[in-house]
């Protein structure tokens, strides 16, 4: 077994983490983790424990899927890269375009445009959004509105639709034109309503308030999360999502659904926008499509504007956009094979039959401990337990309680993620009975440690 000190060490001096201080590297070294399978993850000491960080919201599937595995080896001997740009294609971009047309994407999203990841789909509709409305002729049309606390990865377009401070002050002048909406967020809003759906209605009047204030012909898109993630895992009201998309629609706005997380089954449907019974024009994925195996993401895009850019005769939908990764081979022929275990596992359902035992479970924990402010899921595998150091003014809980929760926690057989006061739970959807109990095990534990 390798000295996990000696690593630690050799780690600091030699890169940096993201999302993390690089003096933490000494003063606080990550876990170095050795392998992984089913729902388990091992660090380099042997210690083994359940992820119920599932990877990074991507390992849907667990750590030993074999049919990827072998997709991803027999397609590196077959072909192991080309492009797409133009000129150029491949069987597997193919088949998995029919694949997510026909079984996983909302009704009507026929096209799909490939890239390396989440951050990378965000860019790609957010840039295919503003020339949408150049290609019509109404070039006026580039601003985006967005949710606070979303999530939209780390691309500066990204960072500038992003709601959440720390992933945009150290990094300003970001884009310009981007406006942002209060969140659906029944425990923290400026509205101070705490009624699910009487906060949509607020929100969504909130949104035609800046529209008006900005003026529809101005704006090219919103951008949301179907259930808010990395924000600290944000479910609206069901009303929320279809009525942000009757506000687009009637304002001749686009709407981009980031389903980087909630697609391929997390929420319990097949993605997010399906869940809440919505038409997005944009859905941006990756992560789960190939089950975090292959760095790989897909835009799906909607017939209304598949038929504006294939229409043009002017030369103004060329798209001036793409990655040297976009539609590789490899990562495709992960992401038919994941798509095929995805539906052949059922993955969705058993998401929302461990998510709601998951949930019931967080819930028992917060009545017994006061420091819990807010439990949120019931939507899928994906929770979050909202720390407080004083109920009454919710003041946040201090960072280092949070760390020793999530240090006791891991000790005790679960690796869940904290982030700023949040306790996040996404684990892969193949858990069963006896790990959701671990995974509540563990955070009893912590919880007894503070
Ligand atoms: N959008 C959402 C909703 C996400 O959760 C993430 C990543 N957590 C991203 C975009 C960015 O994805 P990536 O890290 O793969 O670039």
């Amino acid at each position: 077994m390798k000295d996990s000190n000696f690593l630690k060490e050799k780690n600091a001096r030699s890169l940096w983490h993201p999302m993390a201080h690089p003096a933490d590297s000494l003063n606080n070294p990550p876990t170095i983790i050795a392998g992984a399978s089913g729902v388990k993850i091992t660090d380099v000491d042997g210690h083994e424990v359940v992820d119920a960080v599932g990877g990074l919201w991507n390992v849907n599937l667990g750590f030993s899927n074999q049919p990827i595995k072998d997709a991803i080896a027999a397609q590196l001997d077959t072909l192991p890269y080309y492009s797409t740009f133009r000129g150029t294609t491949n069987d597997k971009v193919i088949e998995l375009s029919e694949i997510l047309r026909d079984f996983f994407a909302p009704d009507g999203l026929t096209r799909a445009f490939y890239t390396s990841g989440g951050s990378d789909s965000v860019e790609t509709a957010l840039r295919l959004a503003r020339q949408y409305h150049k290609v019509k002729g109404n070039t006026g049309r580039t601003k985006f509105l967005s949710l606070k606390k979303g999530y939209h990865g780390t691309h500066m377009g990204g960072a500038s639709v992003n709601g959440n401070a720390n992933f945009r002050t150290q990094y300003e002048p970001l884009l310009p034109g981007c406006y942002h909406i209060p969140a659906p967020y029944t425990y923290r809003n400026p509205f101070n309503e705490t009624d699910p759906e009487r906060l949509a209605q607020l929100c969504l009047q909130a949104m035609e308030d800046e529209i008006a204030f900005q003026g529809a012909n101005t704006i090219a898109a919103m951008i949301m999360e179907p259930i808010l993630g990395a924000g600290g895992v944000i479910p609206p009201h069901k009303s929320f999502m279809p009525g942000v998309r009757e506000i687009c629609s009637r304002h001749g706005i686009l709407l981009i659904a980031d389903e980087v997380i909630t697609a391929f089954g997390r929420t319990g449907g097949w993605t997010g926008s399906r869940y809440w019974g919505v038409q997005p024009d944009f859905m941006c994925t990756a992560k789960a499509i190939t089950n975090g195996y292959f760095p790989f993401g897909a835009v799906m895009i909607a017939d209304h504007v598949v038929e504006t850019f294939e229409r043009d005769t002017t030369g103004a939908a060329n798209i001036g956009h793409g990655y040297t990764y976009s539609g590789h081979p490899v990562g495709a022929a992960a992401a038919v094979a994941c798509m095929a275990e995805t539906q052949r596992l059922k993955v969705n359902k058993n998401a929302a039959a461990r998510g709601a035992e998951l949930f019931a479970g967080l819930q028992e924990i917060a009545a017994a401990n006061d420091i819990v402010g807010d439990v949120r899921g019931g939507h899928g595998l994906m929770c979050a337990l909202e720390l407080v150091s004083d109920r009454a003014t919710k003041a946040p809980i201090d960072k280092k309680a949070i760390g020793t929760l999530q240090e006791v926690a891991y000790q005790n057989g679960a690796m869940v993620r904290v982030s700023g006061p949040n306790v996040i739970m996404s684990p892969p959807l193949v858990l069963s009975s006896d790990d959701v109990q671990t995974i509540l095990n563990a955070l009893k534990a912590g919880f007894a440690a503070l």
